[in-house]
């Protein structure tokens, strides 16, 4: 058993996506994350859209978001459309709460007004480079060159701000400290502040940055842990400054590994799903220039299985157990069992997870969803019972209907390759009179049909595979399937004989 956290204030985590399109499966490990983490310490899950960035919003993606989480069944319970005492919980929405907290560090010394344009920003950045500085940024050193309100006199300020001039307003970065923090996953984390630069907190559009929204929410929606992707581990010294600036307590850090490509060392990404043909999006996404973005669900996979595979790409629980519900999950899991180092995804390992939930589910549930992916059943087939001959053999529901096709009909090829090379002068011959011991059969179960078989062997003086992979290939076509006696029992005695009489015209005609 792993210890529940000890903690003061009660648990609060977000997941705080940007709806900038869908949400790639890091993302919902992110948000699968939080939700276990939530659930193991009886704490609150929110969902929080931060969409500052109104250039990057793309239309749909925020009911992607949503749509994936209730998919994975992993819903928040403070989010849009889902209340909570801390909204509104997008960010547009919350447009004029931020604007005095950045004010408030104005007056505090701690942040100012910047009114260079765009153009003069430009010529700065292109004079740096022409003098060997590539990177020039707009920091501790290279403010007190510019135009702000740390350089201009007091009322040209004021006659900037009330003509309407626009304007940012910037972090004033304290020069060389260094900043440390301990993140549960990575230990302490130390930067010095020369490394940062003075990052705009409020955007001349009126909306504030991430970085100012972010930390405002935070505090306000009282989140005690943030656990996010590494990419922000970056960010996260001037969250820790911005924090301390507005004198409220930091929530702790948690920044989980990257998910990697299965080959190599690079992030997943879109491409490589392309590459590799599998999806790294939960659900199938349509992009407004008809581009179509596979997913989890469209493709066949169980939630469970992706689940329970996400769970697993930067985390493990100490133990040899690698099925759980996410019940178990959220039982078992703790921050302190992720691991620093990039998590690799595993295609194989995924459809491993998928055989595994497959396998575990009730035949009866598993013939309902071939029932609804079949046009109709008019022969009236036990659905069930084909599930129970061959979920072992699939990955996914619809693998019953492809390599099951025999099932469902009579075969419309035969696998040439491997008759001819198995079936031997004296083959059609015990196939006869093998026709003739079932056409004698009153009682066709699978066993009454095994056992004779064996009788029929044994008189014959013949092996096993003399007889049984010709008459396999008779009935179903090809070489390899369920059991043969189920099979038979399965499509009864008219049925396999009739089709062992087509199959052996065919096949005698071919192997002359
Ligand atoms: N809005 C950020 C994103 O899109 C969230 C970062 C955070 O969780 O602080 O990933």
């Amino acid at each position: 058993m792993h210890k529940i956290l000890k903690m003061s204030k009660p648990v609060r985590v977000r997941f705080a996506p940007s709806p900038t399109g869908p949400l790639h499966m890091g993302g919902v490990r992110t948000a699968l994350y939080n939700y276990l983490f939530a659930k193991r310490n009886n704490g609150t899950f929110i969902i929080r859209i931060e969409d500052t960035d109104q250039t990057r919003f793309v239309p749909g993606a925020q009911e992607y978001i949503l749509e994936s989480m209730k998919w994975c069944g992993i819903m928040p319970t403070e989010g849009p459309g889902l209340g909570g005492d801390y909204g509104p919980y997008v960010q547009s929405e919350r447009k004029e709460m931020y604007k005095p907290f950045a004010e408030q560090l104005i007056s505090e010394d701690k942040a100012y007004y910047a009114f260079d344009t765009a153009k003069e920003l430009e010529k700065v950045r292109e004079q740096a480079k022409q003098m060997g500085m590539p990177n020039w940024q707009y920091n501790s050193v290279t403010r007190m060159s510019m135009r702000n309100s740390l350089t201009l006199p007091k009322d040209e300020v004021e006659k900037l701000l009330s003509e309407g001039v626009p304007y940012v307003i910037r972090m004033k970065m304290p020069r060389n400290r260094d900043v440390r923090f301990q993140d549960i996953i990575r230990g302490w984390v130390v930067v010095n502040t020369n490394n940062l630069d003075d990052k705009v907190l409020f955007k001349s559009d009126g909306m504030p940055t991430y970085h100012l929204a972010n930390v405002v929410d935070d505090y306000l929606m009282k989140i005690s842990h943030v656990i996010r992707g590494e990419e922000w581990l970056p960010s996260a010294p001037l969250h820790y400054l911005l924090y301390e600036a507005f004198g409220w307590d930091c929530p702790e850090f948690a920044h989980l590994p990257l998910l990697l490509r299965p080959d190599g060392n690079g992030k997943l990404s879109k491409r490589d799903g392309d590459r590799l043909g599998f999806p790294v999006f939960p659900l199938d996404w349509h992009t407004s220039d008809g581009e179509l973005y596979s997913g989890y669900r469209e493709k066949g996979f169980h939630r469970q299985a992706f689940i329970n595979m996400l769970a697993f790409l930067g985390w493990n629980p100490g133990t040899t157990q690698e099925i759980f519900s996410l019940e178990e999950l959220a039982n078992s899991f703790s921050l302190e069992r992720v691991s620093k180092a990039g998590a690799k995804f595993d295609p194989d390992k995924t459809k491993w997870f998928q055989q595994q939930y497959l396998r575990a589910t009730p035949d009866a549930e598993l013939a309902q969803d071939l029932k609804n992916k079949i046009e109709k059943n008019d022969k009236l087939l036990n659905l069930e019972e084909i599930c129970r001959l061959m979920k072992e053999r699939a990955t996914f529901v619809t693998d019953i209907l492809e390599e099951g096709s025999y099932l469902f009909d009579r075969p419309k090829t035969y696998d040439f390759d491997t008759i001819s090379k198995k079936w031997k002068p004296e083959t059609t011959e015990l196939i006869q009179g093998w026709m003739h011991k079932i056409d004698g059969l009153s009682d066709f179960s699978a066993t009454a049909v095994e056992s004779k078989f064996k009788n029929y062997l044994e008189t014959k003086g013949v092996g096993i595979g003399a007889v049984l992979l010709p008459f396999r290939l008779l009935v179903t076509g090809v070489g390899m399937g369920p059991g043969m006696f189920d099979i038979s029992a399965f499509l009864g005695k008219e049925e396999v004989l009739e089709r062992m009489k087509t199959g052996l015209s065919l096949i005698v005609e071919r192997v002359k």
